[in-house]
């Protein structure tokens, strides 16, 4: 696991940035002066990337790998739940792997490797989970481990660039004219997301990338801001940033009934991006004024807080010794929600015994952009109140 964390440096211009770099070409270098922590959720994605390569690596040279997996699985992100998903998707890879071998028996069979695309982006390279080549057809398969945004493979910058890598090296051992690209995040949909794209509408595409990238790494670049700012690391001090959420909205209305679909469109999509913003600044002002400078107008108070126990085996002996009963003073016992209860007796333990004793109610509609993959449905056609997330707690 530590080795893979070794092997998955970053380029500047990174596959996973690319969205944002083949908009904003000035985000590269400008991301430079910020410091790049690495978040949990990428830990645990690092951590999840680690044990899917063991499991595929063990199954390709029938070496159990035993004392590899007992460290992986003695890692602070291993759970019963987690291991689960992570097999999910390492059963769709031996699927797909075992089909290729179907077709060749020694089709090309690529495991977390490094995929060079420095011909279209300079020093551009990322590292694809698992890249399969036989005749006819290359496969490049991603794992995503995060479970917030669903990520579609269509049209996928990222995986774009993957499969432009993959071509370019990978391209002449078999004959093939489609590729695959395959985003399976197993935490949110058992089913991958796949899409097809012909090799040489790829690389038409990769042609008109080639003088955005030059931009982007030679600099200066341009600034432009939109909803790819989100997770850019200047986001915060960035001035282009500031102007677009400052200006996208121009005026108040007197009732936003006289908008048209297309005007409210426009405003919703910048509602939603507005929103993070905000977050972000009262994140900073906080922070700031924690460190010592003052804003005109505002002040650090102390904020609400709730009373709590010292200490709660001393209050149960309290009350109990005074002769006031349990029933008194314990909440009655309550189930673990799902997710609690997945991950406390393990999924297959869950699916044998509890699968036909749960239900999913049909999830509150929601309005989301045009590219979430989930599919539309009619107004009215839900008649339960409650979100996912509801439902398992
Ligand atoms: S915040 Fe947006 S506009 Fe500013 S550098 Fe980053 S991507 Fe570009």
């Amino acid at each position: 696991v530590t080795e893979h964390v070794e092997h998955r440096a970053h380029a500047l211009l990174s596959a996973s940035s690319a969205y944002r770099w083949l908009v904003c070409t000035a985000s590269p270098r400008y991301e430079e002066g910020f410091p790049d922590q690495e978040s949990e959720f990428a830990k645990e994605g690092t951590w999840a990337h680690g044990l899917a390569e063991l499991k595929i690596l063990s199954y390709l040279d029938s070496n159990p790998r035993e004392a590899e997996l007992a460290e992986a699985r003695a890692d602070r992100y291993w759970s019963k739940a987690n291991e689960d998903y992570v097999d999910l998707y390492v059963t769709y890879a031996i699927e797909r792997i075992e089909a290729a071998r179907e077709i060749n028996p020694d089709a090309v069979i690529l495991v977390e490797q490094r995929l060079n695309y420095s011909h279209i982006a300079p020093e551009g390279f990322g590292t694809g989970d698992l890249v399969i080549v036989c005749d006819g057809r290359m496969e490049v398969i991603d794992l995503k481990f995060g479970k917030g945004k669903p990520v579609s493979a269509v049209d996928n910058k990222q995986a774009k660039l993957y499969a432009v890598g993959a071509v370019e090296d990978f391209g002449h051992l078999y004959e093939f004219d489609m590729v695959t690209v395959v985003i399976h995040q197993p935490r949110l949909d058992p089913e991958p997301s796949t899409w097809d794209i012909p090799v040489r509408g790829l690389l038409e595409w990769a042609e008109t990338v080639k003088p955005i990238a030059h931009d982007a790494f030679y600099g200066p670049g341009k600034f432009v801001a939109g909803s790819h700012c989100d997770f850019c690391r200047g986001r915060s001090q960035c001035r282009e940033n500031m102007t677009h959420n400052m200006a996208t909205i121009k005026g108040e209305f007197e009732s936003l009934d006289v908008l048209t679909a297309g005007e409210f469109a426009e405003l919703l999509s910048v509602a939603k991006t507005r929103a993070a913003w905000y977050a972000m600044i009262l994140e900073q002002g906080q922070k700031r004024a924690l460190n010592g400078e003052k804003f005109p107008g505002f002040k650090l108070v102390e904020g609400r807080s709730n009373r709590r126990y010292k200490d709660q085996d001393m209050v149960a002996e309290a009350l109990t010794a005074n002769g006031i009963p349990a029933a008194a003073i314990y909440e009655p016992r309550t189930l673990l929600g799902i997710t609690k209860m997945e991950q406390s007796i393990g999924k297959k333990v869950f699916k044998e015994l509890l699968s036909d004793l749960v239900e999913k109610p049909s999830g509150k509609p929601t309005l989301v952009h045009d590219s979430d993959p989930r599919p539309e449905v009619e107004p009215g056609s839900s008649t339960d109140g409650f979100d996912d997330e509801t439902e398992t707690q």
